[in-house]
């Protein structure tokens, strides 16, 4: 039985043309910056996304980490969603390796932050308070699209102010496919952004951070301090590229699915929350357990979660999603 896992976008299987791909790729030691693929990968997105220079790194706890640390010094502070990744799931990274203060805020509930908010929340220049130094977005939060006028107003707001404005683009690709827009369209209101190839664009391993190149620098020097300084890691960035040039479009089928799974477990009585991207949250509450288990049986992988998270992706397919709806049914009957 093949198992259909929707627990995330990162469970994929590289595909036959991106093994290719990763057979092939020329290869050097990166530390010495000698990795042609690697080197090639890093021109290009930076090129694709509008910077001058990008950072090709293992994972995007990383890439986020070396954002914080190269746009925040010692003691600085950085203005974040209660719910972001880089605040909740990052094991404290930038406090504990960075000594940065997070002011973490509520994100409302198109995975936003209030820009009132965030202007009440920037500290006076007093000695009394750190100092407040960058808002950091995540673009798609929870698999919500932010809207590229609300990007523009986030852009203004922290240039008045003097901060600089991270994005944790991990699913980038997922929202400007979803807009329908350029990626370059929303990273341009951004002093750096963060990329995941290992998520919805099915590339093994792999992430690249893009700033300016005096940003990079730092972020390139505290790579090599962190240990994410890798020797021959051109089939990593061979896939990556091979993700960029053949799975971005295709994006548009997850979606698509996500949409499907959503409209039949509303059929079969779920409260589904909308879907925009790739993320399906149904609210199963006590019996989150016994769903995952019955779901096992039937060869599908799940979170344990009251609100539940499905992540479709490019190893699921249209039918498999009629699979998953029809044992969410049968256990709703149970
Ligand atoms: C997955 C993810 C990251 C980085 O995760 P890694 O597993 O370290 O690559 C960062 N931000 C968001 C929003 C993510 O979903």
């Amino acid at each position: 039985m093949t198992v259909i896992d929707l627990r995330s976008d990162t469970v994929t299987q590289p595909s036959a043309g991106m093994r290719e791909a990763m057979a092939n790729a020329p290869m050097g030691d990166d530390v010495y910056g000698e990795d042609p693929s690697v080197n090639k990968l890093e021109s290009e997105l930076a090129l694709r996304l509008g910077f001058a220079s990008a950072l090709f790194v293992p994972t995007g706890t990383m890439s986020n980490l070396l954002a914080l640390m190269a746009h925040c010094g010692r003691g600085d502070e950085y203005i974040v969603g209660q719910q972001a990744h880089t605040y909740k799931y990052e094991g404290g990274g930038a406090a504990v390796l960075g000594s940065i203060q997070p002011q973490p805020l509520e994100v409302q509930a198109d995975g936003s932050l209030d820009l009132a908010q965030v202007v009440a929340a920037i500290k006076p220049d007093d000695f009394h308070f750190a100092r407040t130094r960058l808002l950091a977005l995540e673009n798609t939060m929870q698999g919500k699209v932010l809207p590229v006028e609300y990007l523009a107003a986030a852009s203004r707001l922290t240039r008045e102010h003097g901060l600089a404005l991270h994005l944790d683009g991990a699913r980038l690709y997922n929202a400007a496919v979803k807009l329908g827009v350029d990626a370059s369209d929303i990273t341009r209101h951004f002093d750096s952004v963060s990329v995941c190839l290992s998520k919805g664009l099915g590339a093994p391993v792999g992430s690249v951070l893009c700033g300016t190149a005096e940003l990079i620098g730092k972020a390139r020097r505290l790579r090599k301090m962190v240990g994410g300084g890798m020797r021959q890691a051109g089939q990593l960035a061979a896939a990556g590229l091979y993700a960029l040039d053949h799975q971005v479009e295709r994006l548009a089928d997850d979606h698509a699915n996500a949409q499907f799974l959503a409209e039949g477990l509303r059929a079969a009585g779920y409260e589904v929350e909308p879907v925009q991207t790739n993320m399906v949250y149904v609210q199963v509450d006590e019996r989150a357990e016994a769903l995952k288990a019955f779901a096992a049986e039937e060869g599908i992988r799940l979170s344990a979660a009251p609100r539940l998270r499905m992540v479709t992706h490019m190893d699921v397919s249209h039918s498999q999603i009629e699979h998953v709806i029809a044992v969410f049914t049968e256990f709703s009957r149970q």
